[in-house]
């Protein structure tokens, strides 16, 4: 495809940066949104085009940062619970380690109504009649 300028009346309208809001410079090419990075007296950059993406996708960063440290948590406190009581704890036990069943990856209930919780690693069968829970390693 053969490539065209901008038509004058375009390429003359002000514009300015999508991070900062300072007028981009007359003559910058008009795919430019951004400032051009720049160095400050102290040898700082600025770099409106990353800042702009990185505080974009922050809340999801910051969001799955949340899920991935509660699964890992979730997983240490299992590998605690085995090793202090073996693979059959009670609801307290989880509850006194602050394991909730809720927290868990995926989990499907069977024919005769327990739950089973996947968590990451390993497999949370809870019989509700008994309070008492089979953790198995995956
Ligand atoms: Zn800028």
């Amino acid at each position: 495809m053969k490539k065209t300028s901008l038509p004058d009346y375009q390429a003359q309208l002000p514009r300015f940066c999508e991070h900062c809001g300072r007028p981009l410079p007359p003559g910058e090419h008009g795919l430019r949104k951004f400032c051009a990075k720049w160095y400050d007296q102290f040898g700082q950059v600025n770099d409106c085009k990353s800042d702009f993406h990185t505080l974009k996708n922050k809340p999801q960063n910051d969001e799955f940062r949340s899920y991935r440290n509660t699964v890992t948590t979730d997983a240490e406190t299992i590998a605690t619970l085995l090793t202090k009581f073996g693979n059959e704890v009670t609801t307290a036990q989880l509850a006194a380690q602050s394991l909730e069943i809720t927290r868990s990856i995926d989990y499907d209930i069977t024919e005769d109504g327990k739950i089973v919780s996947q968590f990451h690693g390993y497999l949370i069968i809870s019989n509700s009649l008994t309070q008492k829970h089979q953790i198995e390693k995956i």
